[in-house]
């Protein structure tokens, strides 16, 4: 059996413990919903409050060139394209996940019907986040396309020559399970196929390799693992091989390659910088900058590989507590065991019924949990299986394994006690 004990020495031997000075963690609160909304840097309030009263405040419009504010998507692109294999001037800091994704995938579209028009579908999973199937779902009717879902195990055999895109989640937001990127982006050029990655739960969060996966294109999200708030401008990746082939579709003067010229022809910038729209948000785009330079810290620990052996430690860690120490409540594991295959999120399942009037109380036992400072999140199921999810993001610069113990123990808790019953557990809000 783990015990408290073997926890505490775990953290005393982590060389990552000190990272988690760099954020303000409220008191009594163990978060496991980083992969959400990721926590506050200590440098955040600071820096925002300098670019609100200094260099907007004092400095106006000569901002834009004495303080950097124009060149500040790249220079957060080029942070965060250390932590997706990337090269520096490939990756621009921009917009959000679903804007960037109508960006990349126009663009897709438009290769693909330049070199195999016959193809007319665009593949993904059934279970990608909703955004990336809503977007897609618009292109491929504005475009005559068909867009096909399938489940994760019928991915390989649904490579076929009608099919344009493959686009994927590398990391299952609901499930937490992880997608081999190199394997899939293979497959699918071996069919000829472009892929689409969203590494929403990818950066950060595991290491990834776009380069040499030989990836197409990929976009993610500022405010998860990136810590950079909320509504944190988002980021686009394009090989390099297609950056230049095409306008993106939202073609507006920041991607322009003399927006100050002010032309009344559009001439793209060179590279990803294209993939720019309009005027950034300044203000979010330098607490973005904050969160990133945490990253930028833990390169001296390790970096990504460092904080993937914590995180898989972690998780494993919460799996072990949770069967040891939670049987008999109907609680189920939808997150793979396998390594290669997990992201750095658990989810545990309850079946219908399990719960107050047919539900799975699921719902009611994050809720009862939240309460008692443990912050993780509920999905609904797929409604296939009958489950719905129980989601806790273990995010490796801030979380320790004590925290792990204790998360589990409230678990236990109010299992054993059916504290979630209560009605006002059972209350659902706008947000979930
Ligand atoms: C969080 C998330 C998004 C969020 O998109 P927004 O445009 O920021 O709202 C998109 N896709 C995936 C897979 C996500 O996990």
């Amino acid at each position: 059996m783990t015990t408290l004990d073997h926890c505490q020495e775990l953290d005393a031997k982590d060389p990552l413990r000190t990272l988690k000075d760099q954020f303000i963690l409220p008191p009594g609160v163990i978060y496991l919903d980083g992969n959400s909304l990721g926590v506050l840097p200590k440098a955040t309030a600071a820096r925002v409050a300098e670019v609100v009263t200094q260099e907007w405040g004092v400095g106006l419009i000569r901002s834009w060139n004495t303080a950097g504010w124009f060149e500040s998507p790249q220079k957060a692109g080029n942070k965060i394209a250390k932590l997706i294999g990337a090269n520096a001037g490939e990756v621009v800091a921009t917009d959000t996940t679903s804007i960037n994704l109508y960006k990349v995938l126009s663009a897709a579209l438009n290769i693909a019907a330049a070199d195999s028009p016959t193809r007319k579908l665009i593949v993904s999973e059934r279970s990608n986040f909703p955004t990336d199937l809503y977007i897609a779902e618009a292109l491929c009717q504005e475009r005559g396309y068909t867009l096909k879902l399938v489940e994760p195990d019928e991915i390989a055999a649904s490579l076929t020559a009608d099919v344009a895109i493959l686009m994927l989640t590398h990391v299952n937001y609901r499930t937490g399970s992880m997608h081999d990127m190199a394997t899939v982006t293979q497959a699918a050029h071996a069919a000829s196929i472009l892929t689409v990655w969203d590494l929403a739960h990818s950066a950060g969060a595991v290491p990834v390799d776009l380069t040499s996966a030989k990836a197409d294109f990929a976009i993610g999200c500022g405010y998860k693992y990136l810590n950079g708030g909320p509504g944190a401008p988002a980021f686009v990746w394009v090989n390099t091989k297609h950056t230049e082939r095409f306008w993106q579709p939202l073609a507006g003067w920041w991607g322009h390659a003399t927006p100050f010229e002010f032309t009344p022809d559009y001439r793209p910038a060179p590279g990803v910088n294209r993939y720019l729209c309009g005027t950034q948000p300044i203000i979010n785009m330098a607490a973005l900058d904050c969160g990133l330079d945490v990253y930028m810290a833990a390169e001296a620990f390790g970096g990504m590989a460092a904080l993937r052996i914590k995180s898989l430690a972690l998780t494993d860690l919460f799996i072990e507590l949770v069967q040891e120490r939670c049987v008999g409540f109907g609680i189920g594991l939808a997150t793979p065991l396998a390594h290669a295959q997990r992201g750095s999120q658990v989810c545990l399942t309850r079946e219908h019924g399990a719960g107050l009037e047919g539900s799975s109380g699921a719902f009611a036992i994050v809720q009862a949990l939240i309460a008692r400072g443990v912050i993780g999140d509920y999905r609904v199921g797929d409604g296939l299986a009958h489950k719905d999810i129980m989601r806790f993001g273990f995010t490796p610069l801030y979380i320790g394994f004590e925290d792990v113990w204790h998360a589990v123990e409230h678990l236990r808790q109010v299992l054993v006690s059916e504290e979630w019953k209560r009605p006002e557990f059972n209350q659902k809000h706008a947000v979930t």
